[in-house]
Order: C-alpha cells, then sequence, then structure tokens
C-alpha cells in the first residue's frame, strides 16, 4: 500500500523524524511547516492521511483539523494529531476538532505504524464510495460530500452493552445527553437486538460477567445487517492484547477504564460521523443508480433499463429455446387527454395506467415506459395464447374503469391498444420481436383502437 502521508510540523527535527520513519516503510511522505500549506495540499487531493503537531506559529493544529473536517472535498482525509506527553487535555481537544486518532511524542514506532494503516484501510473502502458520490455531484442535486460533511455525529442511535452498574449509569449518562442510548447486559440479547434496533454505533465492554465481549465484537462484524455499524470497545490497561485483537478483526476504537467521559463523548462522535459519511454517499450512490434506471413520472423502469435488460433475457430464451413474449401498450388518443384535461391531468392517467398495467407483471418480467404513453412488457417463458391472453385482460381492466383526475373531481374514460409479439427461431436480437410489437400495435390503432393484435407466432 503506497499511501500519501503528510507531515505537517513547524520544527524541521520532527518533521526530518516522521519523514525518514514512514519513509523506511515505503509510505510516499510530503511535508507542510504551517497550516495554510497543509491546506493547501490536502484540497488538492494531495495526500491521504495528515499527521498534524497541534503547536504550531499561526494556525494550530486544532483549527487545521476543524477546517479539514467542514470541507467537503478533505473531510473524508484520516487526521492523526501529534501531541505533547505532558499535555493530555490536548487529546481531547483533538479529538473534539475531528481527529480520527491522536499520537503522543516522542512518538512510539509501532503506534504510529499501526494507527497509519488501519486508518489507512478504512479510508480505502470511503475512497471507492467518495469517487463514485463525486459522479453524483457532477448530475446535480444535493452534493453528498457537503450532507456528509456538514454531520454534527449528534443524535445516534448507540447500543451499550455493559453490565457494570457503575459502568452503565457513568457512560449511559454522557451518551444520552446528546443520543439515543439503549442499554444491554447480556450478549446474547445485544446481538438479537443490534439487527433490528438500526443503531449507528455499539459501545461493548470487554469485561462482561461470564461472557466475552470481543465474541460479541466479532459476531457484530460478521453479521450483514449489522457489518457496517460503528464498533467501540472498553477494556481495562492490561487486556491490550484482545484490543489489539479487536483493531485488527475491524473494531473501530476502544476506550480504558476508567473511561474519561469527555473522551468517550469525542470518540463516538468521531465514529458516528465516520459511519454516517460511509451511508450518506451509500445511499446517494443507490439513489443515483435507481434514478438512472427509473421512469420518474411513472415509476416504471426507462428505456436504457429495457435496452441493458432485453438483449440477456433474448438471448437466453433463445439458447434455451424458451418463448419470449412483448406487449407494446399505447394508450388511445392520448393527445385529445390532454388538450381536453390538460397536460397535469394526462400525466395523472399515465401514472394511474402505469399503475393498473404494473398489477399484471410477475418479477421476471419488464415492464418500461417505451415513449410517450406507451409502455412496453417483455414477458419471458410465455408462447403467443398467453401473451395474447395477458394483453386482453390489461385492456379490460383499462377501459373497465374510468380514470379519477384532479382529486376526484373528475373521471376519464381511457382505452389502450396493444401489440403483441412472441420470439420466432429466425430472430437475431430483441429489436425483431419489437418491432413485430409495434408493427401489430400499428394494426390495432388502424382497426379501431381499443384492442389486441398479435404479430404470427
Ligand atoms: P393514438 O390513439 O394514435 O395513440 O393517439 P395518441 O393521441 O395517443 O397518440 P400521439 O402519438 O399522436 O400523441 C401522444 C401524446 O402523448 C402526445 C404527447 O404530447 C403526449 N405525451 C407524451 N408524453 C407525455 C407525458 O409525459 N405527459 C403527458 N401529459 N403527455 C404526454
Ligand atoms: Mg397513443
Ligand atoms: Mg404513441
Amino acid at each position: 500500500m503506497s499511501a500519501r502521508v503528510l507531515v505537517v510540523d513547524d520544527l524541521h527535527h520532527n518533521v526530518r523524524l516522521l519523514e525518514t520513519k514512514l519513509s523506511l516503510e515505503y509510505f510516499d511522505v510530503s511535508v507542510a511547516m504551517n497550516g495554510p500549506d497543509a491546506l493547501a495540499i490536502c484540497e488538492k487531493g494531495g495526500c491521504d492521511l495528515v499527521l498534524l503537531d497541534v503547536m504550531m506559529p499561526g494556525m494550530d493544529g486544532f483549527e487545521v483539523c476543524r477546517r479539514l473536517k467542514s470541507n467537503p472535498d478533505t473531510a473524508h482525509l484520516p487526521v492523526v494529531i501529534v501531541t505533547a506527553l505532558d499535555q493530555p487535555a490536548d487529546r481531547l481537544r483533538g479529538l473534539e476538532a475531528g481527529a480520527d486518532d491522536f499520537l503522543t511524542k516522542p512518538i512510539d514506532d509501532t503506534a504510529l505504524m499501526t494507527r497509519v494503516r488501519s486508518l489507512l484501510r478504512l479510508k480505502a473502502v470511503t475512497d471507492e464510495l467518495r469517487s463514485r458520490a463525486l459522479a453524483v455531484r457532477e448530475i446535480g442535486g444535493t452534493d453528498p460530500l457537503a450532507l456528509a460533511a456538514a454531520d454534527t455525529g449528534d443524535g445516534a442511535r448507540i447500543l451499550l452493552v455493559e453490565d457494570r452498574p457503575s459502568a452503565i449509569d457513568r457512560i449511559g449518562t454522557a451518551l444520552a445527553r446528546k443520543h439515543d442510548v439503549t442499554v444491554e447486559t447480556d450478549p446474547q440479547q445485544a446481538l438479537v437486538k443490534a439487527p433490528e434496533g438500526a443503531f449507528d454505533l455499539a459501545v461493548v465492554s470487554l469485561d462482561l460477567e461470564g461472557h466475552d465481549g470481543l465474541r460479541l465484537c466479532s459476531q457484530l462484524r460478521s453479521v450483514e445487517r449489522t457489518r457496517n455499524m460503528a464498533l467501540i470497545m472498553i477494556g481495562e490497561a492490561h487486556d491490550k492484547a484482545r484490543i489489539t485483537r479487536g483493531l485488527d478483526f475491524g473494531v473501530n476504537d476502544y476506550l480504558l477504564r476508567p473511561v474519561d467521559r469527555n473522551e468517550l463523548v469525542a470518540r463516538v462522535r468521531t465514529q458516528v460521523r465516520r459511519r454516517r459519511f460511509s451511508e450518506t454517499l451509500r445511499r446517494a450512490l443507490q439513489t443515483s443508480m435507481e434514478l438512472a434506471i427509473t421512469d420518474e413520472l411513472t415509476g416504471l423502469h426507462n428505456r436504457r433499463y429495457l435496452d441493458r435488460n432485453m438483449g440477456p433475457i433474448f438471448y437466453e430464451a433463445a439458447r434455451h429455446q424458451k418463448g419470449l413474449a412483448c406487449l407494446l401498450l399505447d394508450i388511445d388518443r392520448f393527445k385529445s387527454i390532454n388538450d381536453t384535461y390538460g397536460h397535469e391531468a394526462g400525466d395523472e392517467v399515465l401514472r394511474a395506467f402505469a399503475e393498473r398495467v404494473r398489477q399484471y407483471v410477475r418479477p421476471v418480467d419488464i415492464l418500461a415506459r417505451y415513449g410517450g404513453e406507451e409502455i412496453v412488457m417483455v414477458v419471458p417463458g410465455v408462447e403467443l395464447p398467453d401473451a395474447r391472453a395477458i394483453a386482453e385482460r390489461i385492456r379490460e381492466r383499462i377501459e373497465a374503469s374510468p380514470f379519477p383526475v384532479r382529486g376526484g373531481t373528475q373521471d376519464i374514460d381511457v382505452t389502450v391498444s396493444v401489440g403483441v409479439s412472441v420470439r420466432r427461431a429466425t430472430d437475431t436480437g430483441p429489436a425483431d420481436i419489437i418491432k413485430r410489437a409495434d408493427d401489430a400495435l400499428y394494426r390495432a390503432k388502424s382497426s379501431g383502437r381499443n384492442r389486441v393484435e398479435a404479430a404470427a407466432a
């Protein structure tokens, strides 16, 4: 993993030291001697992780961190704050500024490499999401990155798995100020509750009476529905070995007893924000993918979806010599509906038309808006008599009851004409079937409308 680490420090000696250590581990190191330079490098996308000294003249490390974390373009960068050992309060200030972790000087080599590696691993996951979210931003709409960066990290749903009454009180009270906390003393129950509660984060005690908290953490990581939940362990200082194992298999962070309330609150917020960052990007992505294949007015699939998916269905049917039908449904005299009742009412009719046709579709079928007031239905595994019967049923259903528009104040009688075709052995691609359905539709129109016409099998 050749990642680019930015070392920010105003003292040459410190910079040189970190540069040497990181270069030996094959990291690509760049340097900034002050806050503004560091921000400029980050904004240009010049690094993957920031090692940030606190004490700098002008803009200090806390301010640099705050700015990085509030800028949508840099909020995803992991920031490790480097503090002096004799300034424990700085750790907290760093976390409050949004830092992902901190190191104390003199820097311990193992601690440095562990932090850097684990943060870079996490970043690799977010990067993938982020690059796709950038594409969404190009398309327009709400900027998912801005949304994610603006999140306060408050109001999270937290599952606290702890059985010591004093700790429940201490931790629970501290977290309940900003979050919605559910306490569970039994890890078995926690495992049941976790997937159902839509939790953002779980805080898990490693010293539960008669239970291994670490096992619960690993189970939460392996279950699909809790896999992306943030996890924080709480353990004793002498339990470093288990804590390290936890971090190895993906627990996000830990706190040592006695738990410092402020540090707890700060670490929880960092994890909540990080998790929501990924979730926001993931959701934006999902939406954009759905938008790309959905017709906005009717909620049916769009032409693009049909074009992408009908090919594979056609060739599958051809290979197994199975039936494949195509129904082309076109509302009769739709133009006059628009002309008489207005375009808005026309839209309402289209939506309701799509809804009625949808009732006849199985999960394997494709239903897509083909043109203005045309819907295409692709029905695998069906021969001509059945295809014709489906078409006839839909035609009857459209004619059977009028379409209410304008909040039910008016009813419009609507009819539909349907062209039906099925795959022939001589067809070379999906376009052949659609073409015959289109020809059949034309015949249905010219022979009086409100009827089904089929091309010979
Ligand atoms: P025919 O029976 O021959 O199909 O007649 P028609 O009037 O339905 O067909 P034509 O193709 O002449 O007109 C289709 C009309 O559909 C014209 C167009 O303005 C209208 N249209 C297309 N898309 C939309 C839409 O999204 N909303 C509304 N309200 N009207 C649409
Ligand atoms: Mg029409
Ligand atoms: Mg038409």
